[in-house]
């Protein structure tokens, strides 16, 4: 009855298009129609393995902007879901701790939520292997989708990110919300592995052609 009247007040809505549907979290259009990643995908030098379900691209980038900029933070367990898919897949059995790339103190707390936390803690749930954080991101610099080309995103977050519990010896699964040219996720993957992190491999929900 609660669920009725809920329901009622609050339809459900698919995350990816936004419309309102009977029941669950997508549509079964999107469902069909997502633009899923295909084909093998090249790594940066500190990360060995890179998996995401989706292409950065269409109601995916729209509604990954909307869980950011207008606070879905409900979006992020139906993320977690194709990630932990597409892992079961493509890098079972590769790691032993999930963790994740964090977003400043500041802008967690601007956005009530971090993002990447939400979806690696629940992606480390559904998969039952250890989750932790492993980062913390110290300088508060320029969003990286101001800065067009790979020099300037890698200065852009060059020394942003710092280790901050033992990693020694740890097969990390780092996850961030996407994966553009992969300048951040190489930063974050350099910064664990010199703190003696055996290897680091991405994840993400979404990553872009670019990468
Ligand atoms: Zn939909």
């Amino acid at each position: 009855m609660l669920e009725a009247i809920k329901n009622l007040l609050f339809p459900p809505k698919c995350v990816w298009c936004g419309e309102i549907i009977d029941k669950g979290d997508e549509c079964g259009r999107c469902r069909a129609e997502l633009p899923v990643r295909k084909g093998k995908l090249t790594t940066k030098e500190f990360y060995s393995a890179v998996a995401a379900p989706f292409r950065y691209e269409g109601r995916v980038r729209e509604s990954i902007l909307r869980m950011k900029f207008r606070r879905k933070q409900s979006y992020c367990s139906v993320y977690a879901r194709y990630i932990s898919d597409t892992i079961k897949e493509e890098l079972s059995g590769q790691f032993d701790l999930v963790s994740f790339v964090p977003v400043s103190d500041k802008r967690a707390r601007e956005r009530g939520f971090d993002q990447s936390e939400l979806i690696a803690s629940e992606t480390a749930r559904v998969l039952d292997v250890p989750f932790a954080r492993t980062l913390r991101k110290v300088r508060d610099n320029p969003r990286q989708s101001t800065l067009r080309d790979e020099a300037a995103r890698r200065a852009n977050v060059s020394n942003c990110y710092k280790c901050v519990s033992d990693v020694r010896g740890a097969r990390i699964l780092l996850i961030d919300d996407i994966i553009t040219t992969g300048a951040t996720m190489s930063e974050c993957a350099r910064e664990l592995r010199m703190a003696g992190a055996e290897d680091v491999i991405a994840a993400s929900a979404a990553i872009a052609k670019k990468h």
